[in-house]
């Protein structure tokens, strides 16, 4: 646990941030006086529920309560200040058997040693066995009087019924970034740090609606900078990925170019960041924008980072939006298992690319930036070469950016039926100086000789210097396709194809 964690965690509930609405009902309890015997708090991780649990412990045993919180001056107070037999915690997590229920159930019945109530503070209470919540149910359906018993847990859902029903219920929120980043600030002031607003809402921001989390990285943020606290430094401690450069990936998926998605991704990668949090971040870009066109008091950002995104929202659509959020938010597992992460992300923004593209308003967009004066190569009549000279590649190029430049040349040269047949496929690699197009159900497709020549034309003009093959992943039978394709082409067709 990180040390200003443990040094700032809230002694009243006053300075507990976040959960007003548990806070005040609980100090409403306090002053008239009307404890319950069961409570249940129940919320992520790290949003106060044990903090609460323990000043509400010794609050109701407090003699002259502040406010509704621990005076901390009064001799119960200062008796509960340190270890004692009046308010115990246990971990459910490791003592989640029905001997230590029906341990809690003898002991409770002990009056308590200070003050006028026993409080039992059970965190990670889903974690107890069925015996171990039966045994527990029998204490809370007939409580002495002065027992109290606060059951914390981050899964309610997974709490017999029977148990739900004897407590009163209080449900923790995430808390926001605006109090996290506040809070942050009020610490830094504290400790005498120095620092950037934007360092500070990027911690808050990071720790997803846990103070705990805030603080440790917070605490992490201390060690690692010397002097100011800057965004650049937070965002290293915490091994974050440049704004800056996640929006060039995006944007280039925006405008389609898969030329540019790979080279973007490359460099993220050579910075050392995983697949993962990539993806994990394009998403929240996403995300971002669409907050700022429907819910902008949700967003906090500083005016410099608002005015970039209110540019970006101008060239993206909602549907857009919304398909790249479904579509790299729910990458995870796919990356996780696949052993080549970067090929699975690659081809995510590869589709993300094509369905920018069939996107009415990035088409609108797209139509006006050609309109621009942006003229693609055939509309020259001349010359059969495209205007732009191909760029001076590496001959080996990666099988993603092989593909990604076979995709470009389809959408400015071919018919959409070519654009959507190569926009789609995803399977393909790079063998013994051969371009491997491994094909499923798309295999007559890719067979028909219009197909193949227009994909050998890209790879002429893009100098993609491999040797193109096209094969079926599972084949019936051999010559019997062959004999098909050759009555469906009219002539030998180069493809080999593998049992
Ligand atoms: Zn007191």
């Amino acid at each position: 646990m990180s040390s200003l964690y443990r040094k700032f965690r809230p002694t009243s509930f006053e300075s507990v941030i976040g959960q007003e609405h548990v806070t005040k009902t609980l100090v409403n309890q306090i002053e008239t006086g009307r404890i319950g015997h069961a409570y249940l708090f129940t919320g992520s991780r790290g949003v106060g529920k044990t903090t609460c649990a323990r000043i509400f412990a010794r609050a109701i045993n407090c003699l002259h309560p502040v406010d509704g919180s621990p005076c901390g001056e009064c001799e119960v107070c200062k008796a509960l200040s340190s270890p004692n037999m009046d308010i115990l915690e246990i971990d459910a997590a490791s003592n989640n058997g029905v001997d230590d229920a029906r341990e809690i159930r003898e002991k409770v019945n002990y009056p308590p040693v200070n003050g006028k109530y026993k409080i039992y503070i059970i965190d990670e209470v889903h974690m107890l066995t069925g015996s171990a919540f039966n045994a527990l149910l029998k204490t809370l359906e007939e409580p002495p009087s002065h027992a109290v018993f606060i059951l914390a847990t981050t899964e309610a859902h997974k709490l017999p019924a029977t148990i739900l029903s004897r407590c009163m219920r209080f449900d923790f929120r995430l808390v926001s970034v605006e109090e996290i980043a506040a809070l942050i600030s009020k610490i830094y002031d504290a400790e005498g740090k120095k620092y950037d607003l934007d360092a500070v809402r990027y911690i808050a921001s990071a720790a997803e609606g846990s103070v705990r989390d805030a603080l440790s990285i917070a605490d992490t943020c201390l060690s690692f900078s010397q002097g100011k606290l800057t965004y650049d430094e937070a965002l290293n401690a915490l091994g974050g990925v440049d704004r800056g450069k996640i929006r060039k990936l995006f944007l280039c998926i925006a405008a389609s170019d898969a030329g540019g998605c790979f080279n973007a991704i490359d460099e993220l990668a050579t910075s050392g960041k995983s697949m993962g949090l990539i993806a994990k971040e394009l998403a929240y870009y996403a995300r971002d924008l669409m907050l700022l066109r429907s819910a902008p008091k949700l967003l906090v950002e500083t005016e410099e980072h608002l005015a970039l995104m209110k540019q970006d929202l101008g060239v993206v659509s909602d549907d857009f939006l919304t398909t790249v959020i479904t579509l790299f938010s729910s990458l995870d597992s796919e990356l996780r298992y696949s052993i080549s992460p970067r090929i699975v992300l690659e081809t995510a923004c590869i589709r993300a690319c094509k369905l920018a593209v069939t996107d009415i308003s990035a088409l609108e967009e797209r139509i006006a930036r050609l309109e621009r004066g942006f003229v693609p190569a055939k509309s020259q009549g001349e010359s059969k070469e495209p205007v732009a000279p191909p760029p001076a590649v590496d001959l080996k190029m990666s099988a993603p950016m092989a593909w990604g430049k076979v995709i470009s040349y389809m959408r400015m040269n071919e018919s959409l039926r070519l654009q959507t047949l190569v926009g789609n496929h995803t399977d393909f690699e790079i063998k013994n100086g051969e371009f491997i197009v491994w094909c499923g159900d798309d295999y007559m497709d890719f067979c028909s000789e219009s197909t193949i020549d227009a994909i050998n034309r890209a790879f002429t003009t893009y100098n993609i210097g491999y040797k193109l093959r096209i094969d079926k992943r599972t084949a019936v039978d051999k010559d019997k396709e062959l004999e098909r394709l050759k009555a469906m082409v009219g002539k030998d067709v180069p493809v080999n194809i593998v049992k």
